[in-house]
């Protein structure tokens, strides 16, 4: 239907293709046209924006895992629903870092902050924690348990 321009969910389904048909209704191509879904059903949470690009296949659908959960947010201030982003894309609200975001951010910085000290490090009187010893056995190609008996040589675990 090229003169739709508006799809209104009303209906919650878990069928991925029933809520694609429904909402890509709105979204034929015509120039200038720009596509409204209205989903009072949450749909979008469920199966992820209509327009992702998906891997269809026959084989079985995989369980949910943190990796392919769907990653859309709902703005607050305009409702807009949008990938996941630090900021919505239509009225530019600055989104509050979660608890998530902020752990994966010192999780990166604690792995650089690693890295940088590993350059100089290549004996284990060098390390000064486990996590170095481990970053060590890694470095050096040799098995955890390596590390361990280090790590329980130098006293630093008990
Ligand atoms: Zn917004």
């Amino acid at each position: 239907m090229p003169d739709c321009g508006c799809s209104i969910l009303l209906r919650p389904t878990k069928s991925l293709t029933l809520f694609i048909q429904q909402a890509m209704r709105s979204m034929r191509y015509v120039p200038g046209k720009r596509a409204v879904i209205i989903d009072h059903v949450g749909n979008v949470h469920r199966h992820g924006l209509p327009d992702l690009d998906r891997e269809w296949t026959l084989e079985p659908r995989p369980q949910r895992t943190k990796e392919n959960l769907v990653h859309v947010r709902q703005c607050p201030e305009c409702y807009f629903t949008h990938y996941t982003a630090p900021e919505c894309p239509n009225c530019g609200h600055i989104y509050e870092k979660t608890r998530e975001e902020i752990l994966e951010e010192k999780k990166k910085q604690e792995l650089v902050k690693l890295e940088r000290r590993m350059e100089h490090v290549n004996s284990p009187a060098d390390c000064k924690s486990v996590k170095e010893l481990f970053a060590l056995a890694k470095k050096k190609g040799y098995k955890p348990g390596w590390a361990y008996h280090q790590a329980k040589e130098r006293g630093l675990l008990s």
